[in-house]
């Protein structure tokens, strides 16, 4: 007796070995048919004994390839025609389908151990790929994922790679990344001025011999480039600080091996995991006293972003060198990372001592994730290489396709369509035309993978934003604005699979407020479709506007305007300012000229650095706040008052009694890590005061935290044990980032849910 069924498998299920799996599971079970992949499914058809064909469904789910997402398999019984043997078919493509696209995957221990064993065909090729691991997002032009629409359409296997190929017992049957020495990309090494080294060993060791001496090596990776020096030797570093225009902000460490990096830091059980998991992203980990790595790499700060090598290039380099290495984005500051290259000839010929390139084209810009471990679970601080493109769900469906555009800083964009939100990988801060284009481009090549055409724009409520322009610009009749914070609480709430109420805590440099200010420090009786604000922090006068970010000295001046009996007590803030400067601030906030009203709680972070004494300036934004959090360390820490009003129903922390206690104790000779900690603690301390005070009058028993301060780990982690300590559940961001990277798609959650609700 023979039963036969139809079989269509959605989610995660191309780019991952599906077909091939599906393959052996038939033949396991002795049954007839075909698989293949359509544009938004795999597609099966099955013929056997009804029992074989019952175990087969189970095993479709039980035992898909590690990298599968499964979401829905629909299998329907048919009549039997006489299939013959299994077979994978060519795939059809679909005007409407769609589905997630693999995130690149890190090289997996098989192909790692042919690439060092010398008997190996694969030998030191550093483009070893099989069906668990190898570039998906990156390569892939559009879905289905075959070949023909990959990068590596233009490298013909030869026969020995056909015949993997089509080998149904081989580890790379059906690999559409499948290639080898002889038949897949090149390797080139030389200084960019035609010294060209062709073959893939000496590409490799001119390469590794450059980096030896101290060189800095340009290298075209799996979404772009990197910058690569020698992480040991702190002049190379120092040369690269120089060139490339980044002073003081960190830079990342690359090592091969989960020991490696034990030698450099200190890894916990949930860092290590997420050091050696499939998407290999930065993670930041506490540096080990005497570690050898250059002082010069996080200077100010006692974490290090470090990773491990995830492509074969970059085990083999790095095996090569025998050293750490420095793996930062390949770009001068603040652009985009270059990706072709003769692009990244011209803009890095100035910063590279040497270039290491391959002929397989990049489609998709990819920067390195960056995620950290609080509370012993991961959170991200950057999505890119590994997690996007996967979507996420929308709180609320939208009754028409929708896409975000994102805030000015960090930016990334949503394109949502039912209740599946797709948020692009890190793009950048929108401030330059590279960034720009990067920008549109992306943005075309989600429209075209994903085969959604938006009806409405949605945009930040602030009108200056590069991105607001983006959005008038697309033509589309029906724009949403949404306020800035509340986009934080709703990205959070989002995430969660939640619609609220909830007492929302935004805290982050700065965004446009609806009441003419900036805010940055808010708390927002908030369900996804709107809010209230109940509650704030003292606002102050950030003179220079959006140069106060840069100048922590500008944000202790505007703290001092409000209350000038201070004057004493905060002179160490502007200790070693050039006086012009100092009188120019105060002049802009006596006159009200350039010096914004600003709640913001990174403001707060930098006006304390500066009174500390620790940072009057900085080389990047954040800067303070992430050395007030080093220097707090885990030490335990005391709580100051700070000063609670009510006007019109909304609360107001006042932190002026907090600046001034910790200007006196400084004054009296106190240790700053022991200010920088009881800062911490005051700060989490008033904030879970306002929380009680804010979220009891409006009976809500849920905290959602958003905005970029909550990427400082002791603040988050002092302020959710405290918030649980009263019994509140408390909701922080997991698979976005707090920063403005959770933006676009907290956009989209509240137009979204307007939308559904209209
Ligand atoms: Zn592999
Ligand atoms: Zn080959
Ligand atoms: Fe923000």
């Amino acid at each position: 007796m023979t039963t036969a069924c139809r079989v269509w498998v959605t989610g995660l299920v191309q780019g991952v070995g599906f077909r091939p799996f599906v393959h052996r599971l038939a033949m396991r079970h002795h049954l007839d048919g075909w698989v293949r992949n359509g544009s938004g499914d795999v597609q099966i058809a099955v013929e056997g004994s009804p029992p074989e064909v019952v175990a087969f469904l189970e095993e479709l789910r039980s035992e898909a390839p590690p990298l599968a997402r499964i979401e829905g398999v629909t299998a329907e019984s048919v009549i039997p025609e006489g299939l013959g043997q299994f077979a994978i078919l060519p795939s059809t493509v679909e005007a409407n389908g769609r589905q997630p696209v693999s995130p690149d995957v890190a090289m997996c221990s098989h192909c790692e151990v042919e690439l060092f064993d010398p008997t190996n065909r694969r030998f030191g090729y550093g483009f070893i790929t099989c069906t668990d691991c190898g570039p998906r997002f990156t390569v892939i032009q559009t879905m289905p994922y075959d070949r023909e629409r990959t990068s590596m359409v233009a490298f013909q296997q030869c026969s020995a790679c056909q015949a993997e190929y089509d080998d149904p017992s081989n580890r790379r049957h059906h690999s559409e990344t499948n290639s080898c020495p002889r038949c897949g990309p090149r390797l080139w090494f030389g200084t960019g001025h035609g010294d060209w080294t062709a073959r893939s060993r000496a590409a490799i060791l001119g390469a590794a011999e450059l980096l030896t001496q101290g060189g800095i090596l340009a290298l075209r990776g799996l979404g772009g480039f990197h910058l690569a020096v020698d992480a040991t030797d702190g002049e190379a570093v120092s040369r690269l600080r120089a060139r490339k225009r980044r002073e003081a902000k960190p830079l990342a460490v690359m090592v091969r091996t989960l020991d490696q990096a034990r030698q450099i830091a200190e890894i916990t059980p949930a860092e290590a995991a997420l050091l050696t998991g499939s998407e290999r992203p930065i993670v930041l980990v506490g540096l080990r006293a005497g570690a050898g790595v250059a002082l010069q790499l996080a200077p100010g700060l006692t974490q290090i972003g470090l990773l491990l090598a995830y492509t074969p290039l970059h085990h083999l380099l790095v095996h090569a060198v025998g050293r750490p290495l420095v793996m930062t984005s390949g770009n001068a500051s603040e652009e985009p990372i270059a990706t072709g290259n003769d692009e990244a000839m011209q803009r890095l010929l100035g910063i590279a001592d040497g270039f290491l390139l391959h002929d397989r084209e990049i489609v998709q810009r990819y920067d390195d994730s960056v995620m950290r471990v609080v509370r012993d679970r991961p959170v991200v601080l950057r999505r890119a290489r590994g997690y996007a493109p996967m979507p996420l769900q929308l709180p609320v469906p939208t009754p028409r396709p929708l896409v975000a555009v994102g805030p000015h800083l960090k930016n990334t964009f949503t394109l949502a369509e039912g209740g599946t939100a797709w948020v692009s990988q890190h793009i950048g801060d929108l401030e330059n035309l590279e960034t720009l284009a990067h920008f549109r481009s992306a943005l075309d090549a989600y429209r075209r993978l994903f085969r959604i055409d938006p009806e409405i724009v949605v945009r930040d409520s602030h009108s200056g934003y590069l991105s607001t322009r983006i959005a008038a610009e697309m033509g589309l009749s029906s724009v949403i604005a949404v306020q800035h914070h509340h986009a934080h609480i709703a990205a959070v709430l989002g995430e969660h699979g939640e619609t609220g109420p909830v007492l929302g805590v935004a805290f982050d440099g700065t965004g446009a407020g609806d009441d003419g200010t900036s805010w940055g420090a808010e708390f927002l009786l908030a369900d996804v479709r709107g809010y209230r604000r109940v509650g704030h922090l003292r606002p102050a006068p950030m003179p220079g506007g959006d140069r106060a970010s840069r100048t922590p000295w500008r944000a202790a001046l505007g703290y001092l305007s409000l209350e000038p009996g201070y004057t004493d007590l905060f002179e160490p803030a502007f200790r070693g300012v050039d006086p012009l400067e100092l009188e120019v601030a105060r002049r802009q906030i006596d006159r009200g000229v350039n010096a914004p009203l600003a709640s913001s709680m990174g403001r707060l972070f930098d006006a304390a650095a500066a009174i500390i004494g620790v940072r009057r300036t900085a080389s990047y934004e954040g800067q303070a706040a992430m050395e007030l959090e080093a220097l707090a360390g885990r030490r335990p820490a005391t709580e100051y008052p700070a000063h609670f009003h009510e006007v019109d129903g909304c609360w107001i922390l006042d932190p002026l009694p907090l600046l001034a206690t910790l200007a006196a104790r400084r004054s009296r000779g106190a240790d700053p890590a022991n200010l920088a900690a009881d800062f911490h603690a005051s700060v989490a301390w008033g904030t879970a005061e306002m929380v009680r005070r804010t979220a009891s009058s409006a009976g809500v028993t849920a905290v959602a935290l958003g905005g970029g301060s909550f990427q400082n780990a002791r603040l988050l982690e002092s302020l959710v044990s405290r918030l649980e300590f009263s019994g509140f559940r408390v909701l922080t961001p997991r698979r976005l980032p707090a920063n403005d990277g959770a933006i676009s798609y907290g956009q989209a959650a509240v137009a979204a849910a307007l939308l559904a609700s209209a």
